[in-house]
């Protein structure tokens, strides 16, 4: 067995041992016809995990900093209307069905030409569409130390072929959060979910997250166009900005003059995982030198969107009045490479009705002096 194998033979006999996490679960808020939202709060002895039904989002992370002071490290809101107030962030939602971007909002399967709303300046779709799954209520079961957030997608929702059955249950062990994800489908059809939370280490309304050093595990990432569509090439990291196979500080080099930088504003690519093959593996770690909070994140899926929040402007603001500003958080979003439907050479997003797709991240946290 390789050291990997054996590492996440003992992480998931140490997750079976763990009883798992305190559940309660109360009401969040309505929707404007009325359908309630209920948040959910997963508490263990080094993480309290908040997720509420409305796009199953996660809506806090709460762990302790090098000094064992507690602190939110996920942007977010505390009242319910904010949240509907805000269509542009995606704040700790679930995105679907296809997360990212489909190019002119427009693919191909079994030689049916379908469209998805180009919601995205009109020209490409994005995170699933106009209404998306991160707007939908979810249905809420409790599972031991978590939650099963459910969401029945019907054939046609925004133009996707066949209703989809999506389930995702987020659980809590010890200082982990995992994330697991299964799809089916009575037609072909393509799916991407991911999760689009905003971390910053060093809590929310710290500052931005330049300073926070990143590794990511990957030789290559996807280059894209304007639109940040992929071009379909694999493009190696090394010797440019997008290598962070060594821990390096966000904010060095994001203001160098490199193209693929200069298109989005910031970080805000997939980077191709190193060792895809369906098994948990580590995608990148996250260390926040000042709160001496470290962030580890696996993930079974092939990449990774790393987003610097570039489209973060303080439009938005905080419990507390803290403006959303750039560069205030960044995302993970373990996913499919962005547009796969378009790109026959990516690995696969098609999902056929005698299937079952299943995906996991975990994000585990911890403190380094
Ligand atoms: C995308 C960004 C987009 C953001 C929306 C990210 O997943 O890659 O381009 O602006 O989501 O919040």
């Amino acid at each position: 067995m390789t050291i990997r194998g054996l590492a996440v033979m003992l992480l998931s006999m140490a997750m079976a041992a763990d009883a798992g996490a305190a559940v309660t679960k109360a009401a969040f808020g309505k929707m404007p016809d009325g359908t309630a939202v209920d948040l959910y709060t997963l508490k263990s002895d080094a993480l309290e995990v908040k997720v509420m039904t409305y796009g199953a989002r996660i809506v806090a992370i709460n762990t302790a900093d090098k000094n064992g002071k507690v602190g939110d490290v996920v942007l977010g809101y505390d009242k319910f209307s904010d949240y509907l107030a805000d269509k542009k962030t995606y704040f700790g939602a679930i995105v679907g069905r296809y997360g990212n971007r489909i190019a002119h909002g427009q693919f191909k399967l079994d030689g049916k030409t379908y469209d998805v709303p180009k919601n995205d300046n009109g020209i490409n779709s994005l995170h699933g569409g106009t209404v998306g799954f991160d707007q939908h209520v979810w249905t809420g079961k409790e599972v031991q130390g978590g939650v099963e957030m459910t969401l029945v997608s019907k054939d046609g929702d925004q133009g996707y072929p066949g209703t989809l059955t999506a389930h995702v249950r987020y659980t809590v062990h010890g200082s982990t959060l995992r994330i697991d994800y299964s799809e089916s489908t009575d037609k072909d059809t393509v799916v991407n979910l991911t999760n689009h939370t905003y971390f910053n280490l060093g809590g929310v309304g710290s500052g931005t997250i330049l300073d926070e050093e990143i590794m990511i595990n990957a030789d290559r990432f996807t280059p894209t166009d304007k639109g940040l569509i992929p071009t379909g090439e694999l493009a190696p990291v090394a010797g440019t900005p997008m290598d962070f196979r060594h821990a390096t500080a966000i904010g060095k080099r994001i203001h160098d003059d490199y193209q693929p930088l200069k298109l989005a504003g910031g970080y805000d690519h997939n980077w191709v995982l190193n060792g895809a093959d369906g098994q948990l593996k580590l995608a990148a770690k996250v260390h926040d030198l000042k709160s001496g909070r470290v962030m580890t994140v696996q993930t079974t899926e092939p990449g990774v969107q790393f987003y610097t929040g570039n489209f973060l402007d303080g439009t938005f603001k905080s419990p507390s009045g803290w403006p959303y500003a750039k560069n205030t958080a960044l995302c993970l979003e373990t996913q499919h490479f962005p547009d796969s439907p378009n790109h026959p050479s990516f690995p696969s997003t098609e999902l056929k009705p005698a299937q079952t797709r299943h995906s996991t991240t975990t994000f585990t946290f911890a403190t380094q002096k």
